[in-house]
């Protein structure tokens, strides 16, 4: 037998099953068949969650903000920030200081500290263009949201509300992390973005130990797999090398914080090996690279074993051969060279102006060594490998540069991802952050390996609601002298039940105080209506309605929790008089009901001599 609770006294017996459904909602504001602006929605159980932030590399301006106008701000009750970079984490100070949004925000802590440096380059990036509104913050908001911000560690269990959650290292970059949510037993597991393998200086993704209803993982490789990684540093060292030999130059368009230092242990690490080299400087051109140095001293705990053992030596990120410049103008053209420079996708700044520089000539080489989002530079000359290049002025010139694309983009590719999923075993697969084509061939894959074990997969675009059912299966705790004995299947509790953040207690009404630190009241209604009638006749007809009218006093009736006060002479008035519950009232209700009707109802008197009263 199913068990049950029952409710209310006596014959107000109310029963309710332990199981019902439970509706999730799901929707992309951002990164819905789509690369940029991150930003998804969690609804479920009257609680909204958003995870990520970010901002669209490929637009300027509120253009590149995720949908924000699809939610009331004020509803959303915690913001879960994944890692630092653009995509995902470069609208938060927006967020927070432009909207209605009054809930909580948590990240790790070196998410938090190399945040703050992204969103001041963010400023400076997406100020340069006064056509598209300036900057959609200032410093003074990033100091009002850091003030605001949470951070927790890996696996720290945060409880909000009911909501709980912790997080899982996701490899990626330095202080990424994948999210778990956990609302009345249902748990979803945000990956943002993750890597499970273990490159230079990041460990891989872990594995949660837990077991996950809904995985909302990331698609940007589809199903291609990645070259290994002795390969591609191969392929890439080989790149750099013949250019420098050549006579030319060798560009680096990356993101200043995350692949960057990756690029940079490798280089350092082989020019150490290679003194014949030394003669080519390695020039990072970036503040903030420079700048991002102390937060990956600080957090190297969080490295793999490889790097921490080589901090035991020396720190790895004191590096011998690169020499850090912040300006251009400090940059000496004037012999072969490695320069890396932000930003990765070659849309405006450093990496583009060096580019316009070089492009023209044959010996020179652009290694693209990250993912590239539509609507830039970098993604063109991958896609459609021009001819020609318009430069910054406008003029048109002959594209010689040589274009290499070397993937060291820690993003999990279709092996990494079908393991992950075969480990995880997830009811549901929500698929984002991928280009509306990698995310089809992934979901197709995806669908013919998993359909027919009831896994269902969904590819929502931004702003699209996925919706899944849950059946859920209910627990109520018995506390108090109610669990001296225990609950049998069948057998029925009074007690009451106490509902709080998504956890049942039953505990009896005199024990509130005791167990849940509620104080019991007790509500006394009472009504008087204009009553003019024999009052015999009333009682005949309360009699016809009710088994347990159970005496008659000196001036009322008497229910099991109704007094009816008789009309005094003088007054003319009938009083009703009852403890308020939804049962009493219900009861009140009808009582009140017969004395309207006799009020105006004087043939049915006639009826009082041929029936018995029914005491
Ligand atoms: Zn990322
Ligand atoms: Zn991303």
């Amino acid at each position: 037998m199913e068990p049950h609770i029952t409710l209310g006294p006596g014959s107000a017996k109310r029963s309710f099953p332990f199981q019902g459904d439970e509706t999730l909602e799901f929707i992309p504001l951002g990164a819905g068949n789509e690369v940029g602006r991150s930003c998804c929605l969690l609804k479920f159980k009257g609680k909204t969650i958003m995870f990520d932030c970010g901002a669209h590399p490929g637009y300027r301006g509120e253009e590149s903000l995720p949908f924000f106008d699809e939610v009331d701000a004020e509803s959303i009750d915690l913001l879960l920030v994944t890692h630092f970079h653009v995509d995902h984490a470069a609208s938060v100070p927006y967020f927070l200081t432009k909207t209605t949004f009054k809930g909580k925000v948590y990240m790790t802590y070196p998410t938090l500290a190399i945040c703050k440096l992204v969103w001041s380059d963010f400023i400076k990036v997406s100020g340069i263009s006064e056509q598209y509104g300036g900057s959609l913050y200032t410093e003074k908001d990033i100091q009002e949201t850091v003030n605001k911000i949470i951070c927790i560690d890996y696996h720290q269990e945060v409880e909000v509300e009911g909501v709980k959650f912790w997080c899982y290292n996701a490899g990626h970059v330095l202080g990424a992390c994948m999210f778990i949510v956990q609302i009345a037993g249902v748990r979803l597991l945000y990956t943002g973005d993750y890597s499970r393998q273990e490159d230079r200086h990041l460990m891989a993704a872990e594995m949660p130990s837990v077991q996950v209803h809904v995985l909302v993982v990331e698609s940007t490789y589809g199903v291609q797999t990645h070259e290994p990684r002795r390969s591609r540093e191969k392929r890439f060292l080989e790149a750099v090398v013949s250019t420098l030999q050549l006579g030319g130059r060798v560009l680096l368009p990356v993101f200043a914080i995350g692949r960057a230092q990756e690029l940079l242990l490798l280089l350092d690490e082989y020019w150490r090996k290679n003194p014949e080299l030394h003669r080519y400087p390695i020039i990072c051109l970036s503040g903030m690279a420079k700048r991002c140095i102390a937060s990956y001293q600080t957090y190297i705990n969080q490295m793999n074993n490889r790097i921490r053992h080589l901090n035991d030596i020396e720190n790895p990120f004191e590096f011998r051969h690169i020499r850090y410049m912040t300006t251009m103008a400090e940059f000496q053209d004037n012999c072969p060279c490695v320069v890396m420079a932000s930003p990765g996708m070659l849309q405006n700044g450093p990496s583009r102006d060096l580019f316009d520089r070089w492009c023209e000539y044959r010996h020179n080489s652009v290694v693209i060594t990250g993912y590239c989002v539509q609507n830039t530079l970098a993604k063109e000359l991958l896609d459609a490998q021009p001819a020609t290049h318009t430069l910054q002025d406008g003029k048109e010139v002959p594209l010689k540069i040589r274009v290499h694309y070397i993937s060291f983009s820690a993003h999990a590719d279709f092996i990494q991802t079908s393991q992950f999923i075969d480990e995880l075993r997830p009811s549901h697969i929500v698929l984002v952050h991928g280009e509306a084509n990698m995310m089809a061939s992934l979901k197709k894959q995806l669908v013919s390996k998993y359909e027919h074990m009831g896994v269902g997969v969904w590819s929502p675009q931004n702003t699209e609601n996925v919706t899944l059912t849950f059946h859920e299966s209910k627990v109520a705790k018995v506390v108090g002298s109610l669990a001296v004995e225990r609950p049998k299947t069948g057998g029925s509790l009074h007690g009451v039940v106490l509902h709080k953040n998504f956890q049942l207690t039953i505990v009896g009404v005199d024990e509130m105080g005791a167990h849940a630190g509620l104080e019991v009241s007790h509500l006394i209604q009472r009504q008087s209506i204009p009553f003019h009638q024999p009052w015999d006749v009333l009682r005949f007809h309360l009699s016809k309605l009710f088994d347990s009218i159970s005496g008659r006093c000196s001036s009322y009736f008497l229910l099991p929790f109704l007094l009816i006060y008789e009309p005094q002479t003088a007054i003319n008035m009938i009083q009703l008089e009852w403890a308020s519950n939804p049962v009493n009232d219900l009861v009140a209700d009808s009582v009140l009901s017969v004395v309207l009707q006799v009020r105006h109802s004087c043939w049915e008197c006639s009826t009082l001599l041929t029936n018995p009263y029914r005491l």
